[in-house]
């Protein structure tokens, strides 16, 4: 693995951070007290191509590399994860599963629009009593002639209420995995409902919401895959999530890292910056470490994707170990900063509390932990 960014990709890194340091940096404690983006930022990172990354040139995407993928969800995640978010589950969970198991219709039809950012998608399969035991999901959808008709109900869906389409994971068949399917449900349906939930530790500027379906009416042709496929179409799409939210913390650890150097080399106690005590040089160099070693697990893993390898379990090391840096970094960004780390003048405290959902959401550490010690011991711990 060439360890050395192409022209290209240092070219994109660029003008990435020249874009989100004026149209987001400036505006994200804003948007995080407000709890909400402004969202006309949507359709901005869709002509800046963030949407489109590694979506194909023939469905309006610009086609890129998964490296490229990563550097941009680097970026944003160093700018706001809130915005992140909301970028790598409406092209990368969604879109990125339409482009590898969508019919030509499907693709032709949702792709263009994702890529361009004039419509969001989310991604509806935990429920409120199923998160990581997402096999036994319960929302139900039952064959009716040409249609499927959807009941059930979806908990702590990402762009929820801003979505136009919405990827749901619905029992077609049998107990476990192997009865779950997926469907292209547009958000306009008729019994397609909504609620967003406030109140969030962090990501406060993205919607995060329940889905409630009530006799949601599909046609056939809304099935993704075949009946059965869905729980498999979904991990599918995680361990690609995966790589994208590790990208994303090593954007906070960063952030953090910059941030905390810059403020230590300015502010003086006992007469010297802080940078010259030992202790906080400690801090510093863990903060900095852990950078590299997140940044090359996730390296590793795009570059496994991109060469067509087998890339679940370095997925999943990359996303714990990101994650739990990120909060680890976080963590200690804010005791560099004192209490000026406590308030949100300064950006720490969002980067700690965005850092933290990433040890949850997209599988939480146990779950990366049990799927790391699957594949090395060959025994499954799960059912
Ligand atoms: P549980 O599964 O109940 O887990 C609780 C605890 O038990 C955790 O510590 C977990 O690690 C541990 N645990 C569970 N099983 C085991 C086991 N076998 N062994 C050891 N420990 C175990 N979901 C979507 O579908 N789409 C989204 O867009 C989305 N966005 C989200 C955004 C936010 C802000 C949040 C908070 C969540 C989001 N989620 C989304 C849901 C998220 O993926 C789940 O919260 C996550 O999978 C964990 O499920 P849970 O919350 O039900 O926790």
């Amino acid at each position: 693995m060439d360890l050395t960014l192409t022209e290209a990709q240092l070219e994109f890194r660029a003008y990435a951070r020249k874009f989100l340091d004026s149209e987001v940096v400036t505006q994200r404690a804003a948007w995080d007290r407000a709890e909400s983006v402004d969202i006309s930022i949507v359709p901005k990172l869709g002509e800046m191509g963030f949407f489109g990354l590694t979506i194909p040139e023939q469905y309006g995407g610009l086609g890129g590399d998964y490296l490229t993928y990563c550097i941009g969800m680097e970026e944003l995640g160093r700018a706001d994860s809130a915005v992140r978010g909301i970028v790598s589950v409406s092209m990368g969970l969604v879109g990125k599963v339409i482009l590898s198991h969508g019919t030509e219709e499907q693709r032709g039809h949702w792709l263009p629009r994702i890529a361009d950012g004039s419509m969001l998608a989310c991604f509806g399969l935990t429920e409120p009593d199923t998160g990581s035991d997402a096999g036994n999901l319960r929302t139900r959808a039952t064959r009716e002639g040409d249609e499927y008709v959807l009941n059930g109900q979806k908990m702590f869906i990402t762009n929820a209420t801003w979505a136009d389409l919405c990827l749901v994971f619905a029992r077609t068949g049998g107990p476990g995995p192997k009865g779950v399917s997926a469907f292209l449900v547009p958000t306009d349906t008729p019994g397609f409902e909504t609620r967003e939930i406030k109140g969030k530790l962090g990501l406060r500027g993205q919607a995060t919401g329940e889905i409630f379906l009530t006799d949601v009416r599909v046609p056939v042709s809304a099935r993704l895959g075949d009946e059965g496929q869905g729980f498999s179409i979904a991990m599918h799409s995680l361990d690609k999530g995966r790589v994208s939210v590790g990208a994303g913390c090593v954007g906070i650890i960063s952030g953090c890292l910059d941030t905390v150097v810059d403020y230590a080399t300015q502010r003086q106690q006992f007469g010297r910056p802080l940078a010259s005590f030992q202790l906080i040089q400690d801090m510093i160099a863990d903060i900095s470490v852990e950078l590299d070693a997140a940044r090359l697990l996730v390296w590793r893993a795009a570059d496994l994707i991109e060469r067509g390898e087998p890339f679940g379990t370095a997925a999943s090391k990359a996303k714990y170990f990101a994650s739990e840096a990120a909060v680890r970094a976080a963590n200690s960004a804010i005791q560099i900063f004192g209490g000026y780390g406590y308030i949100d003048e300064y950006p720490v405290q969002k980067y700690l509390r965005d850092a933290r959902v990433m040890t949850l959401y997209e599988g939480t550490s146990q779950i990366q932990k049990l799927l790391i010690g699957r594949a090395e011991t060959g025994v499954s711990a799960f059912l």
